[in-house]
């Protein structure tokens, strides 16, 4: 029986191995942090419950499969609800847009806003799911492990229609014209770490999964993803060590042979697959030598996506008010994101983003679980700097009516440092690298090494890009490249 190594219990380290030990590998994953699925992550304090990391899923079924293709239930694991009007979207002046997927009762909130808007509406929705039909079918599901893969006609044709030369707000513009509404469509080039000012059209397509598909959430926490996969894991007999860090990669000729871990363990693998951060794991678990294709300058020169500062605050009074997702807007949204990218500082005038899982399940915690995310450099902040920053937080929380300072009973701040040092993550960055230039858009680093024999890729900061469905399409990916290689 061949043994494969996982460097991390993400959700693409998790598919994967679910993937391959239900074909007969013995599955290993080794992730320093104490807990399954790595930045989803629950956060229990005091009573309140958080979900940390992923608290918008869409594409159910990718979790689904993985447990049902490898003989499992996955209901028996996981349930997702579909939340109806699924974000609730306020602008500066106060006014407020829901957003559905119904078309019908999208078509009527955008009439209130953007005429324009929502004669064309039908026309948007259609041109997404034709960005997202053409992605699924030429890019999401494929490895992409030479320079032959990218010239192949077929790929040089669904990419030239998918609209890589044209920026996600132009393409936009071409739909709405009120400047609140352009901010809830612009808003998805934050799922891929990015700025809708710099980065193309083609990541429209999430557009497709909210506004066509849904949103949905996991019942009892987006977490339980996460725990189900773990626990599917080892009822197959996968084998997890939590709490033990990789320290080394060895490889001998050019191919990878084991790890040696925080335990002073060192570990056979006939394959070896990397769930970690990309720039992080190369960088410090790879000799450089053994790594050409990625000595430290080019690692260290990557511009990273988007982070977060992130606020848990538990609150005693429920907010009747705070939808499960919901949105207070800058009014500035293009400065936003110029502070952001180009001046490396976190936005005067911060859109802030609110996860309230407890509005549709209450009984997962006490009181309000409120999780407050606003987009940040992946740069460090100082103490002073974080405190200030908070109480920014809350000013503008206020100016909104939503008065819940005194009323918090438990409250946890992440800032991109936390991030890097919890997560390993590049600089603190969510995605790895940055989705701006189309290097960075479409050539993402290749799920399969470059220079080391039977060393992989998965999750996020890979192929085919960050977010929680498609990490755990990454994984799958992979586990079909060897499963194929060896004809099993
Ligand atoms: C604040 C925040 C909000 C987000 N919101 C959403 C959202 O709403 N919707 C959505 O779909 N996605 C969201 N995401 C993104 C999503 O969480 C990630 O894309 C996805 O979970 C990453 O999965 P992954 O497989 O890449 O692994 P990760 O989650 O990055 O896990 C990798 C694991 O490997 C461990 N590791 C690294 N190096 C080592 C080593 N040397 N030894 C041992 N272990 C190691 C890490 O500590 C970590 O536990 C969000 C992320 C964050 C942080």
């Amino acid at each position: 029986m061949k043994n494969i190594l996982i460097i991390g219990g993400g959700l693409g380290g998790l598919s994967a191995a679910i993937s391959l030990q239900s074909k007969g590998y013995q599955v290993t994953i080794i992730d320093e942090n104490q807990h399954p699925g790595g930045k989803m992550m629950s956060v229990k304090m005091g009573g309140y419950s958080f979900d940390f990391g992923p608290n918008t899923i869409t594409m159910p079924k990718v979790f689904q499969s993985v447990i049902n293709d490898a003989g499992g239930d996955s209901s028996s694991y996981f349930q997702f609800e579909k939340l109806e009007k699924h974000t609730k979207n306020v602008f500066s002046n106060g006014k407020v847009l829901f957003q559905s997927a119904n078309p019908e009762e999208m078509i009527a909130e955008l009439r209130k806003f953007d005429s324009l808007g929502a004669s064309r509406y039908r026309e948007y929705l259609k041109e997404v799911n034709r960005l997202y039909l053409l992605a699924e079918k030429s890019f999401f599901y494929r490895v992409f492990d030479s320079w032959k893969d990218y010239l192949s006609p077929q790929l040089s044709r669904s990419f030239m229609k998918v609209r890589p030369f044209e920026k996600m707000n132009h393409f936009h513009r071409r739909y709405f014209r009120d400047e609140d509404v352009l901010k809830v469509f612009n808003r998805y080039a934050t799922y891929v770490g990015s700025s809708p000012f710099s980065c193309p059209a083609t990541f429209s397509l999430i557009g497709h999964l909210e506004m066509n598909d849904g949103v949905y959430y996991a019942k009892g926490g987006n977490t339980s993803i996460a725990t189900g996969f773990r626990q599917f894991f080892e009822e197959i007999g996968g084998v997890c060590k939590f709490g033990t860090r990789v320290e080394e990669i060895i490889v001998k000729k050019k191919r990878v042979i084991g790890v040696s871990t925080s335990d002073g363990e060192f570990l056979m693998g006939d394959d070896v697959i990397i769930n970690g951060d990309f720039i992080t794991a190369t960088r410090n678990l790879i000799r450089e030598e053994d790594r050409l294709s990625f000595p430290n300058k080019k690692l260290d020169s990557y511009q990273p996506s988007i982070s977060a500062f992130v606020i848990l605050a538990g609150v005693k009074e429920y907010q009747e008010s705070i939808h499960h997702h919901q949105l207070f807007y800058s009014e500035d949204y293009k400065k936003e994101f110029d502070e952001i990218f180009k001046d490396k500082r976190l936005p005067g005038d911060p859109t802030i983003y609110i996860s309230h899982s407890a509005a549709t399940d209450p009984n997962i915690t006490k009181g309000s679980n409120l999780f407050i995310l606003v987009n940040a450099p992946a740069i460090d902040l100082k103490r002073d700097e974080i405190v200030q920053y908070k109480e920014k937080i809350y000013d503008k929380l206020e100016n909104h009516g939503i008065f819940i300072r005194d009323s918090i009973e438990v409250e946890k701040i992440f800032t991109p440092n936390t991030i890097k040092s919890k997560f390993s993550a590049y600089k603190g960055a969510l995605y790895g690298i940055a989705s701006h230039s189309m290097t960075e858009s479409f050539l993402r680093p290749s799920n399969v090494s470059k220079d080391i024999d039977r060393l992989f890729y998965v999750g996020g900061t890979t192929h085919p890009g960050g977010g929680s469905p498609m990490v755990t399409i990454s994984g799958r990916n992979v586990a079909n490249y060897i499963l194929n290689r060896d004809k099993v």
